[in-house]
């Protein structure tokens, strides 16, 4: 099976989500990410005293080394401008829509219309990875499922309501050997290492990764992204 992640940043696959791309790749699947900045507005940028232009090429460097730690298939990082996504929303749209007709994943995945964490250029991922999907939807034959990543309400950043157990339509619980593959590729982030390690985003999650799906109410919660596919 194939399976898309269309993202915003380098390191939101590695925040929770490459806990669930590790066992699918490892499973056997062909996991392919999409990210749509290369994240040169990072925080950090001044700290590490790199132009706009130099970050974004680190952070696309790490960002390719955390996909060989999760077993990717293959990884895409665009130049969308960090943190203004929304004045690019069409253009994501299309290229989102391209990759799904190059790739023509079974699933495809990104963040809840919330971004997780409200953050706009989540957002803006969140609509135009939606957008293109149900374009793309129109023409399959086959069926093709639309997941959001979702956070246990228990592991919540602050401010964030997350998910109550039992709400998910997807449960996934890692393996440990996917566990340890994600704090690998989260340590391939190193000009994001104060930002992780202030968070610890992996911690609260206790392996889990929870999905809900576009138009598929589950009456109990798969185990499985590609359960029934
Ligand atoms: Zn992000």
């Amino acid at each position: 099976m194939r399976i898309l992640y269309v993202f915003a940043h380098p390191d939101d696959e590695s925040f929770g989500p490459g806990l669930a791309m590790a066992d699918q790749a490892a499973a056997g699947h062909e996991v392919y990410l999409l990210t749509l900045s290369s994240g040169e507005a990072s925080k950090e940028r001044a700290w590490l005293g790199l132009t706009r232009r130099e970050l974004a090429d680190v952070r696309r460097r790490e960002l390719h080394a955390a996909g060989r730690e999760l077993g990717l298939a293959g990884v895409r990082v665009m130049r969308f401008p960090d943190g203004r996504l929304r004045t690019y929303a069409g253009r994501a749209r299309r290229v989102i829509l391209s990759t799904l007709r190059a790739i023509r994943p079974q699933v495809a995945v990104g963040f809840p219309d919330d971004g997780i964490n409200g953050h706009p250029d989540h957002v803006y991922a969140h609509r135009a990875l939606r957008n293109a999907w149900l374009t793309w939807r129109a023409h399959q034959i086959h069926p093709v499922r639309l997941a959001y990543v979702q956070v246990p309400a228990d592991a919540a950043p602050p401010g964030v309501q997350g998910m109550a157990a039992g709400e998910a339509d997807v449960e996934h619980l890692a393996s440990s050997e996917a566990l340890l593959r994600c704090e690998q590729a989260l340590l391939c982030h190193r000009s994001q290492a104060a930002v992780i390690e202030a968070y610890r985003p992996l911690e609260g999650l206790r392996g889990r990764v929870w999905f809900s799906l576009e138009g598929e109410p589950q009456d109990a919660p798969l185990t499985d992204l590609s359960a029934g596919l």
